[in-house]
């Protein structure tokens, strides 16, 4: 079965929020393969985040994403990179629909895009190469 890398990520941890994700990739029925609590170094995050790299929001995606420890997890299921990304929904949680991670707990005021909790590789390609960063071991 395929395999995606989901990083519960800051905010999210921060808010307490990480079984309340954890329970619904369970819940929709996808394995947990692996999971990690981390705080990534820069070196980390300017791989993983190498295609943004460039972009007026890298420097304070990057900041973010290294402002405290973040829950790495290896998911697996039949279309998981597909249905995980379904399950966090758009990327700006103002407008994510209700029923999606995103949607139903992003913060609607004050909150800025970059701080939308959860992170999910969106291809075949990216999500080989950010387990590959993430857990090299697996
Ligand atoms: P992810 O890859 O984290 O699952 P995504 O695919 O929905 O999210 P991307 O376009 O790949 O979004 O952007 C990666 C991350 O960069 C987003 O999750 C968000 O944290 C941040 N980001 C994207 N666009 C913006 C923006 N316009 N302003 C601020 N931050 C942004």
């Amino acid at each position: 079965p395929e395999r995606t890398l989901v990083l519960v990520k800051p905010d999210g941890v921060r808010r307490g929020l990480v079984g309340e994700v954890l329970r619904r990739i369970e819940a929709k029925g996808y394995t947990l393969v692996a999971a990690e609590l981390r705080t990534a170094d820069a070196e980390l995050l300017g791989a993983h985040y190498a295609e943004h790299e460039g972009k007026p929001f890298y420097p304070a995606l990057v900041e973010f994403m290294a402002s405290g420890p973040v829950l790495a997890v290896v998911a697996e299921g039949h279309r998981v990179i597909e249905g995980f990304r379904v399950l966090a929904g758009a990327t700006d949680p103002t407008t994510a629909a209700p029923g999606t991670i995103r949607g139903d707990l992003g913060r609607e005021w004050g909150l800025r895009v970059t701080q939308n909790l959860v992170h999910g590789s969106d291809s075949p390609e990216s999500a080989a190469r950010e387990i590959a960063l993430w857990f090299p071991h697996l």
